[in-house]
């Protein structure tokens, strides 16, 4: 039991259920008669057994008894891209093609406020429902559309860590940017929204790739977050066999792709680099010395035939990651897909269920430096959790939580996606409750409306 010394004093609510929640890669607390006690500042106050917490929370308090379901730290998505849930499942390509084909079509359309007011609410839900309680975000080139993603999120209790997409070459006409407006936006966006509501919502800058980016724009863009601590930098780095062959001729002074991002100053404590495969000794010295973060896009891999992540290689080097849907690089956005996908996209080595539901929840965190805030259930930390029913999925064993932890985590792993979520809470604050005891989750208002802007597409 771990608890603050604060007294009670009526104003908590107390959730009961069985709490799994990991502490490191390999081990778990798994309390079968949990208690996860959260303050009304959204705070968690105390964890541990319902019968040792009882005495000092049951009077006065609020109890949700969620019965026979799983109690777990909120789901973390290290790599996603909000305009691109309207392509979920659009493949048939590699990377730069499906970027010309779906992609850059659709990010263009974001030049029209209305509509990206539409597709970020549609978003900020779709998170919701598969549990995912922080996500790290690409938006658009647009300033207007990235700033209605953040009030959005912030309206709707969402945690973020979000930016503008930067490109100023390589990308169609109107998804180009003059090099100095791409700067000056970025840097508005982050003075407005990077810290909003006690931390909740974060920026990170974002220039696409190497591909899209003048030597101008990386340059500038390393000494504007140099110049702005606490925020992050998150682009993508060697994804396929043909960008990094892209960007080799590029750039012939660089050692490496990673070099390119190193040169402009982009890589240290707080950059997140998506997809990360084609990597050297070299570079990943150089990331482990510069303490950053991967973010491992398995699922995305597979559908996009990227390659496969050197998980071994990545783990000997001790560089930090997590895992992350990128969607619609990614064809999910439940997590649990993504951690049944880096599993299965190894050819030779297995991973276990402790330390794939890890990657996706306390290891993200900690590679986005947040570990001490978010990842686990513990004291102290931000009230961010999922109640998780695996028995909401068929074929699923309806006395599964009796079984030991790792068959609980390998169930909820293997065959888990947003159909087990019963409800998500973020900061304490409910942003999803499953309602239709058929399973049938809660639709969004504004889904009825997307379903048009999607039937549209077609
Ligand atoms: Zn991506």
């Amino acid at each position: 039991m771990s608890g603050s010394s604060n007294n009670n004093d009526g104003s908590a609510t107390v959730y009961l259920g069985h709490v799994i929640d990991p502490v490191d890669e390999g081990n778990y607390r798994d309390i079968p008669d949990g208690a996860l006690v959260v303050s009304k500042t959204g705070k968690i106050e105390a964890v541990g057994k319902w019968s040792d917490l009882c005495k000092q929370y049951s009077t006065g308090c609020e109890i949700v008894d969620c019965g026979r379901k799983l109690i777990m730290p909120g789901l973390i998505d290290m790599h996603i891209h909000l305009p691109q849930v309207t392509q979920i499942g659009k493949s048939g390509d590699t990377l730069l093609g499906w970027l010309e084909k779906y992609i850059f079509p659709a990010e263009a359309r974001f030049k029209d406020l209305s509509h990206a007011e539409k597709i970020a609410a549609w978003f900020f839900d779709e998170l919701a429902c598969n549990g995912t309680t922080l996500a790290v975000i690409f938006t658009t080139i647009h300033k207007e559309a990235t700033d209605a993603a953040f009030r959005i999120a912030a309206q709707k209790g969402a945690r973020a860590i979000m930016g503008k997409v930067m490109m100023d070459k390589n990308a169609p006409g109107d998804l180009i940017e003059n090099t100095q407006n791409s700067l000056n936006e970025s840097e508005e966006l982050a003075n407005k929204w990077h810290g909003h509501d006690g931390g909740r919502l974060l920026y990170a800058f974002t220039p696409r790739f190497a591909v899209t980016a003048t030597d101008e724009l990386l340059d500038q863009c390393g000494k504007l977050w140099q110049n702005n601590p606490g925020t992050y930098m998150h682009t993508h780095l060697s994804e396929s066999a043909e960008e990094v062959k892209k960007v080799a001729a590029m750039f012939p002074q660089s050692r490496s792709y990673l070099d390119v991002y190193d040169r402009a100053g982009l890589v240290g404590s707080r950059s997140v680099f998506a997809h990360s495969i084609y990597l050297d000794e070299e570079d990943l010295q150089v990331m482990h010395k510069k303490n950053c973060a991967l973010a491992h896009c398995p699922s995305s891999n597979f559908f996009l035939k990227s390659g496969i992540f050197p998980i071994d290689r990545v783990k000997r080097a001790g560089v930090e990651f997590g895992l992350a849907s990128d969607v619609a690089g990614g064809p999910q956005m439940s997590m649990f897909g993504v951690m049944k996908d880096a599993n299965f996209i190894q050819p030779q080595i297995w991973i276990s269920p402790r330390e794939l539901f890890y990657r996706a929840t306390r290891g993200s965190a900690r590679a986005l430096k947040l570990e001490d805030q978010l990842g686990s259930l513990e004291a102290g930390k931000e009230a961010d959790f999922i109640i998780v029913d695996p028995t909401l999925k068929n074929a699923c064993p309806k006395d599964i939580l009796e079984h030991e932890t790792d068959e609980i985590l390998s169930t909820i792993v293997f065959i888990g996606d947003d159909r087990m979520i019963d409800s998500t809470y973020i900061r304490g604050r409910q942003v999803f409750k499953r309602q239709d005891v058929n399973g049938k989750a809660t639709k969004p208002q504004e889904e009825t409306e997307l379903h048009k802007v999607r039937g549209g597409k077609k």
